[in-house]
C-alpha cells in the first residue's frame, strides 16, 4: 500500500487550531500510525497543541450492542448542539483492528449528527493492546480539543475490557442499560457498574416504561451498596429514550451537576493529573514492547524457543527474562 504523504508539524497544528476537519482526520491517522518516522511526527504535533487541550467535557458512553448507543449518542449530540456545543464523538470498536471499524461501517449509524458541521464522528482502532486503545483514543480526543471541541463523547462496547481504558481517560462515564434483562444477560460486570457515574435505562418509552422505571429502582438499591466514589459524586440512576430524546436533558444536567461538583471539591483537576501520568506509564509500556519485540535478537531468541514453552518444556517465565535480559544486554552495547 502507498504510504499517504506527511504533511509537516506547523501544517498539522495550524489545520488543527484552525478546526480544519480534514487536517484533523489526518492528524488523528497519523497519530494512529505504527510508523516509527509518523510516531516522531506525532510527538511534535501533540507538543504543539497541548497547551489548547484540555477545555472539554469528556464523557464516557458505553453499555451491550443493541442497548441503543448510536442512537442515543446521535440525539444526546443533537441536543448538546442545540445548546451551542461542538460535539465530537469516537468510537471503539473492539472487533475491529483498522479505522474502517464495523462499529461505524454502517453509514446510517449517527447519519443526522455526522452531517451537522458542528459535530464530529470518528471510529478508533482498538489496537491489538488495551495500551493500543487508550494511546491511539487519547490522542484522538486531545487533537478534538484542540480543534475546539467541547464535549468529547467515547463509545465503547461495554462488553470487554477498553472500558477500563476509556473510563482512565474521561471526566464522567456512562453506562447505557436495558429494562427486564438481568446484568450477566447483559454482559455488565460488576467492575463496569462500579465505574459508571451514571446508570441509564435506554429504550424508556411505550410499553417499555413501566419495566424501565422499575429497573431504575432496582439499580438504584442496588447503587447503594457499592462504595462512595473518590469523586465525592453518587452515581445517577436515570431513564431514557434515544429514540424520542426523552430523559436526555436531564442526563445532560446530571452531566452538569457531577462537573460542577468535581471542580468545586478539585477532584476534576486532580483526576486529570492522575490520567496524565497514568498516559505517561501506558505510552512507556507500549513503547518498550514495541522496541522490544523489533529486536533481532529477541525475535530469534524467541523463534528458537517458544515451541519449549507451548510445549512446557521450558518455563514461561524463564524464556521472559532471558528475552529481557539479551533485550537490555543488547542496549547497553548499542550504547557503548
Ligand atoms: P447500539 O448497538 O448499542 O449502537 O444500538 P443502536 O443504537 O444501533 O440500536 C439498536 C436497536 O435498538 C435499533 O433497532 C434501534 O432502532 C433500537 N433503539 C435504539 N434506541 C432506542 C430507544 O430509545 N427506544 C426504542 N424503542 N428502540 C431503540
Amino acid at each position: 500500500m502507498k504510504r499517504r504523504q506527511r504533511l509537516s508539524v506547523g501544517a498539522y497544528v495550524e489545520g488543527v487550531l484552525k478546526g480544519d476537519r480534514v487536517i484533523l482526520s489526518q492528524a488523528i491517522t497519523l497519530m494512529e500510525s505504527s510508523l516509527e518516522s509518523d510516531q516522531l511526527l506525532g510527538d511534535e504535533v501533540m507538543d504543539a497543541v497541548l497547551s489548547h487541550t484540555g477545555n472539554s467535557m469528556r464523557i464516557g458512553i458505553t453499555g451491550v450492542p443493541g442497548v441503543g448507543k448510536s442512537t442515543f449518542i446521535e440525539q444526546f449530540g443533537l441536543l448538546l448542539i442545540d445548546k451551542g456545543y461542538k460535539v465530537a464523538v469516537l468510537a471503539i470498536d473492539p472487533s475491529s483492528q483498522s479505522s474502517r471499524g464495523s462499529i461505524l461501517g454502517d453509514k446510517t449509524r449517527m447519519e443526522l449528527l455526522s452531517m451537522d458541521p458542528r459535530a464530529y464522528i470518528r471510529p478508533s482502532p482498538a489496537g491489538n493492546t488495551l495500551g493500543g486503545v487508550s494511546a491511539k483514543t487519547r490522542e484522538g480526543m486531545l487533537l478534538c480539543e484542540a480543534a475546539g471541541f467541547d464535549v468529547i463523547l467515547i463509545e465503547t462496547v461495554g462488553v470487554g475490557q477498553s472500558e477500563i481504558a476509556v473510563s482512565g481517560m474521561v471526566d464522567f462515564f456512562l453506562l447505557l442499560m436495558l429494562a427486564g434483562a438481568g446484568d450477566e444477560l447483559q454482559g455488565i460486570k460488576k467492575g463496569i457498574i462500579e465505574m459508571c457515574d451514571a446508570l441509564v435505562v435506554n429504550k424508556a418509552d411505550g410499553e417499555n416504561v413501566d419495566e424501565a422505571k422499575k429497573a431504575k429502582r432496582v439499580y438504584s438499591n442496588a447503587l447503594h451498596l457499592f462504595p462512595q466514589k473518590e469523586s465525592g459524586w453518587s452515581p445517577k440512576v436515570l431513564t431514557c429514550s434515544g429514540l424520542s430524546g426523552d430523559g436526555l436533558e436531564k442526563i445532560w444536567e446530571s452531566v452538569s451537576q457531577y462537573k460542577e461538583l468535581v471542580e468545586s471539591n478539585g477532584y476534576f483537576e486532580r483526576n486529570r493529573a492522575k490520567q496524565r501520568l497514568n498516559w505517561m506509564n501506558e505510552h512507556v509500556k507500549y513503547l518498550l514492547e514495541t522496541v522490544f519485540y523489533k529486536n533481532d535478537q529477541v525475535q530469534s531468541l524467541l523463534e528458537a524457543s517458544f515451541q519449549d514453552v507451548k510445549s512446557g518444556k521450558m518455563s514461561a517465565i524463564k524464556l521472559a527474562r532471558k528475552l529481557v535480559n539479551l533485550f537490555i544486554n543488547q542496549e547497553i552495547k548499542d550504547e557503548k
